[in-house]
């Protein structure tokens, strides 16, 4: 079955009030195992709802969210945060990676509070971080890291527990254009080699291109572009 499917998922902000914000009216969308989608959306058409709903963290008005072939809307607040844990990992445009740690504690600590054992966590860091090149970097702290350098280590934490689902928003939105293409070179290394599925919102139409299928977001319905 699909990763990822939407099925007639709706969300509007201030229900019901005259600051009410229809954003999302009907989405439907599937992400099948190891296929890597790109989302464009302009400024405030509803990209960041749209990827907040599939990743469990917000719930729709309506629709389904299925996550495996389960629908995570039938689910208790508890076991829909237990799921979120095990199957999605997540990336924003800014690292978000904890200043006070090294590069590899960053990538451990989600593995610890996960349950897994420190050695077994550390080396999973290593080696996610070897794909990405950054392994040279284990002991650096996040402002001792090139930007570039920053946003791999954050998809190595993303994907640090094995997510079935990566959701990932700009993710090389601050970097210059050959950073970008570089970093989003390494993230399609990381993909690729763990066959997970791959949502990625972007404004970067070449790097959209370059994935294995495009989805326009479009007065709150998801359509092909
Ligand atoms: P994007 O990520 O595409 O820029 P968002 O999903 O952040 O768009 O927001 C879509 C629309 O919903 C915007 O008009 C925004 O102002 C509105 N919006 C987002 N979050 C909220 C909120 N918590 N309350 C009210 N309106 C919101
Ligand atoms: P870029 O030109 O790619 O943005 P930087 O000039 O920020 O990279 O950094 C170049 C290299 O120096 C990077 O590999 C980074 O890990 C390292 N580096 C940057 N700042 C520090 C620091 N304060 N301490 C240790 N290493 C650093």
């Amino acid at each position: 079955s699909d990763t990822l499917r939407l099925s007639g998922v709706t969300k509007t902000y201030n229900p019901g009030k005259p600051t009410a914000v229809e954003v999302l009216r009907g989405v439907d969308l599937a992400v099948a195992p190891g296929e890597v989608v790109a989302l464009v959306a302009p400024s405030g058409a509803g990209k960041s709802t749209l990827l907040h709903v599939a990743g469990l963290l917000d719930t729709p008005d309506a629709g389904q969210v299925l996550l495996d072939g389960t629908d995570m809307t039938r689910l208790s607040d508890r076991r829909r945060t237990m799921a979120r844990r095990d199957l999605v990992g997540f990336v924003y445009q800014f690292h978000h990676l904890l200043p006070e740690f090294t590069a590899l504690e960053n990538v451990v600590l989600p593995q610890l509070a996960h349950g897994t054992p420190r050695a077994q966590a550390e080396a999973r860091a290593l080696d996610l971080m070897d794909r990405v090149g950054v392994r040279n970097r284990a002991t650096h702290r996040p402002a001792e890291l090139s930007g570039g350098e920053q946003q791999r280590v954050a998809f190595c934490r993303a994907l640090a527990n094995a997510p079935r689902l990566l959701l990932a928003d700009e993710p090389t939105g601050n970097l210059d254009p050959a950073t970008s293409d570089r970093v989003f070179d390494a993230l399609m290394v990381l993909v690729r080699s763990t066959g997970l599925a791959a949502l990625i919102a972007t404004h970067n139409l070449q790097l959209a291109a370059r994935m294995d299928r495009v989805l326009r977001l479009d007065a709150g319905h998801v359509v092909p572009a």
